[in-house]
């Protein structure tokens, strides 16, 4: 081959990129209910109902009373890297809404239809529809204060993602645990969860962490369930735990919270487990809900882009405070079922 001038390096189109960045945030079903919900909750919506036909592939319809977008914010919403929740960089380090990266919307309308309806009061709202990212139309139309998008035919654009979409049982359910994790970390928020008309879960948002956890693992579980709380410099973290009598067998029911955050993290899984001294059985694993509040600054959300991950300094005194706690409020229990009775 010989020496050639002509540029080979181009810049990709905008559509084609935002296909590209979508394959880290949607990576099933489950991807696009969290993003939305997360928006409403930054939104400070009171109510959130969500739909889905088909485990989301047909559809997925988030409706929240939150602040709405004005008529001109309609399209930026829909850009990447746009986002009215940072500016700086200095808001970079103190994140305190769930969004910031201004990716989700851009990633979601490059893999799937949208139509989205929204207005920042009652009366005069947009809404618009986006086929292959772009919108296609947009007109002025009477809403009540919030937002609803729907989400329709995901993946129809991209069969290789499609292909590894398991069955929809398998989709369900994780659109299911990523719903009930957002839930316990918003008990001031109703919720409510329908699968074609089966409603798989509904939240009374009345603030009460107990009861919420009630609408998820039913009123006797979430009654015989401790609740717990502690504190040191850095961290406070409260919750409830079940009694080691009541465990499952895989550690999924474990809800780790940051500041309102569902999170994961191995290490500080294992610190709930230690509360529990020897008292649990060998492969069982409890059911918890951990919620850990700690100043922004000290946790970095930026590690991935689902932010599912986080990076929290002082992460091995947080795992001994929340083993501390846990222990302690056992060693409080003489674990007779009778006391059960005084909850
Ligand atoms: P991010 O949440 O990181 O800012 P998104 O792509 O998820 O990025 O959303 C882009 C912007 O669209 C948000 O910053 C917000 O201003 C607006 N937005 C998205 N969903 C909603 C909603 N349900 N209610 C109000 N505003 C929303
Ligand atoms: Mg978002």
């Amino acid at each position: 081959m010989g020496v050639t001038t002509m540029s080979q390096i181009h810049e990709l189109p905008e559509a084609l990129a935002n296909q590209i960045a979508a394959g880290e945030v949607v990576e099933r079903p489950a991807s696009v209910i969290k993003e939305l919900v997360e928006n409403s909750i930054d939104a400070g919506a009171s109510q959130i109902d969500i739909r889905v036909a088909d485990a989301g592939l047909r559809l997925m319809e988030v409706a929240d009373n939150g602040a709405g977008i004005e008529p001109d914010d309609v399209p930026a919403a829909f850009k990447r890297h746009a986002t009215s929740k940072i500016a700086t960089t200095r808001d970079l380090f103190a994140i305190h809404s769930l969004g910031f990266r201004g990716e989700a919307l851009a990633s979601i309308a490059a893999v799937a239809d949208v139509t989205i309806e929204t207005a920042t009061s009652e009366g005069v709202g947009t809404t618009a529809h986006l086929t292959g990212g772009q919108i296609v139309d947009a007109h002025q139309q009477a809403f009540r204060q919030g937002t609803t998008i729907a989400v329709h035919n995901l993946f129809y654009n991209t069969p290789a993602r499609l292909k590894y979409v398991k069955s929809q049982a398998t989709e369900l359910s994780h659109i299911t645990d990523i719903v009930n994790r957002l839930a316990l970390g918003h008990p001031d928020i109703a919720m409510t969860l329908r699968s074609g008309d089966k409603l798989l879960l509904r939240t009374a948002g009345n603030g009460d962490l107990q009861q919420t956890i009630a609408g998820i693992y039913g009123v006797a579980t979430a009654k015989a369930m401790l609740a717990f709380s502690g504190e040191d410099l850095d961290f406070k973290v409260s919750g409830y735990v079940s009694l080691p009598d009541t465990t499952r067998a895989t550690r999924t029911h474990m809800t780790l919270l940051l500041n309102g955050r569902y999170f994961k993290n191995f290490n500080l899984a294992k610190a709930v487990i230690a509360g529990y001294g020897s008292k649990l059985m060998v492969g069982r694993y409890p059911l918890a809900v951990v919620n850990i509040t700690i100043d922004p600054q000290l946790v970095d959300v930026n590690v991935h882009p689902t932010k599912q991950e986080l990076r929290i300094s002082k992460e091995p005194a947080l795992a001994k405070l929340i083993e501390q706690t846990i222990y302690a409020r056992m060693a409080d229990q003489n674990l007779i079922p009778d006391a059960l009775h005084n909850l």
